[in-house]
């Protein structure tokens, strides 16, 4: 086509030069549609179907429970980390499948034999009342009763049995209850507290009228046929990793990634052919990988999808130590280019640190976004927050940094046994960025305004219009990213999230 603007991926990424996010911009498209008209739906791997493109990675500072719950609330999905004993990743995962939205999955129990002042007790700590009461003082056991305030508020000998002053006539609702349902029976009761039951009567969770207001329905969520959240899950090439591989598949784990920092290895494509045999439901993500070669090894050893990046990481020091590695954009696209002929969507790892990269990724190729410095400082990442010259701030390492290789996290790097480790990340720290339930949907509506501005309504549009060169992109000079950020102020605020 003639006197067309910009230049096609193809033009720019099969040159000489390696490119980042940050190089280029893409150029504007028509616009005949609202932002709310776009949607975001996608693939993370052949099998798997997301509403939002967005992946926390498995690292220890980013994804465990609340982390892999929140996102898959949002319609992403997280991935834990393995930088743990099998027995707690498989646990995180079985946590993560066993959550359903407003339930107490968790609640404090008592049994008949405790006392007054055990509740007390709890009162202090967690400030809260209102605790069922089962036969051995368990979940999963008969419920028996309920201990409320006004059961015990003008008891004044404290060392009475909860069996002596328990509610015994108890309002419950059956297990497999959907929320509003019973949200409905708690606001008609008006009790405090709604304990739901299998059909033995074994107490499974619980329901408590202060949440109601909070509770939050969540049309994007990632489940499964089961309505069941999603969740993955990384594990190594180690042998080791076979019985995590069989702990990770009775907990329910959705999707496996093989996480290797050079993953076109001998190792990794055993070990994706002995998945595929093994546990041929669950799907590989293989990687990482940042050439087409890499691609095709992988793919044809089987994996449903591919993760892509070698040295973008906020952490990483991979690119400088090892002189190995690709700048992202370039990575992004070229393997998405190849990948796609084989049907395997691919995900745009390491490097994004705002919106507007997330986009630049899904506009080269990607069908999804994995993030660990973005997601690292809300809340629902492990860690508790520090204070900093002011600063509210929460931990972020490299899986290889010196603190996590410590701590276990040599696998992705071939290292676990070396006898001097050469770390290829750093440990520090991200500014606090609230909670994910309040970040995820600033993403996602950045990320839809991003598509307007394209033109696009969708992914599979995004991506049809990149592949026939429609969608148009310029390298940017060092002046042009000057002139693309804030500058000439005597002073601004930056906006807490971008
Ligand atoms: P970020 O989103 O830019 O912070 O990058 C996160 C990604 O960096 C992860 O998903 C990994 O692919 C990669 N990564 C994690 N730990 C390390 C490390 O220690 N060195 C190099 N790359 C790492």
């Amino acid at each position: 086509m003639q006197n067309r603007d910009g230049f096609s991926a193809h033009e720019i990424f099969t040159t000489s030069k390696g490119y980042t996010y940050n190089d280029f911009i893409i150029l504007p498209g028509y616009i005949d549609f609202a932002p709310d008209d776009v949607i975001l739906e996608t693939n993370i791997t052949r099998n798997i179907r997301l509403k939002s493109p967005l992946v926390s990675s498995p690292m220890d500072t980013v994804t465990e429970t609340d982390m892999a719950i929140a996102l898959a609330l949002w319609g992403g999905i997280g991935i834990v980390h393995y930088n743990n004993t099998i027995e707690q990743q498989a646990d995180i995962v079985s946590k993560v499948k066993r959550y359903e939205n407003g339930f107490i999955n968790k609640p404090l129990v008592l049994s008949p034999q405790n006392r007054i002042s055990d509740i007390d007790m709890i009162k202090a700590i967690y400030n809260f009342s209102g605790i069922p009461i089962t036969e051995d003082g368990k979940l999963n056991s008969k419920l028996v009763g309920i201990v409320s305030n006004r059961d015990i508020d003008f008891e004044k000998d404290r060392t009475k049995l909860l069996s002596e002053v328990m509610t015994k006539d108890i309002l419950t609702a059956k297990k497999g209850i959907t929320l509003s349902e019973a949200n409905e029976i708690l606001k008609a009761s008006k009790k405090g507290k709604l304990p739901i039951v299998d059909e033995e009567g074994r107490l499974i969770s619980l329901l408590c009228r202060n949440d109601l207001l909070k509770n939050r329905e969540f049309p994007l969520a990632t489940k499964d046929d089961k309505k069941q959240l999603r969740v993955g899950a990384a594990i190594s090439t180690k042998d080791e990793s076979k019985d995590r591989l069989a702990a990770l598949n009775d907990a329910g784990v959705d999707v496996v990634i093989i996480d290797s920092a050079q993953g076109n290895s001998v190792y990794q494509i055993k070990m994706i052919k002995y998945i595929k045999k093994k546990y041929p439901h669950i799907d590989i993500i293989g990687g990482n990988v940042v050439t087409t070669d890499q691609c095709e090894n992988l793919i044809k050893a089987g994996v449903d999808a591919l993760r892509i990046g070698m040295g973008p990481g906020s952490i990483c020091t991979t690119q400088t130590t090892m002189a190995v590695g690709r700048p992202q954009a370039t990575a992004v696209f070229r393997s998405a280019e190849y990948s796609r002929k084989h049907n395997i969507p691919i995900i745009a790892d390491g490097g994004i640190s705002n919106i507007g990269h997330i986009s630049k990724a899904l506009a080269l190729g990607a069908s999804t976004a994995m993030m660990g410095s973005m997601f690292a400082g809300t809340n629902e990442a492990p860690g508790e927050y520090f204070y900093e010259n002011g600063l509210r701030l929460k931990k972020y390492r490299g899986m290889a940094s010196m603190e996590a290789m410590e701590a276990g996290g040599a696998k992705r790097y071939f290292a676990e046994d070396a006898k001097i480790i050469v770390p290829q990340g750093v440990s520090g720290a991200v500014m606090d960025k609230g909670s994910m339930h309040d970040y995820v949907p600033y993403l996602l509506q950045g990320l839809k305004y991003s598509f307007q501005d394209i033109g696009v309504r969708d992914i599979n549009s995004l991506h049809e219009k990149l592949y026939s060169q429609d969608l148009r992109f310029e390298i940017r000079s060092a002046m042009a990213q000057k002139e693309g950020h804030v500058h000439d102020m005597y002073s601004y605020k930056e906006p807490q999230f971008m």
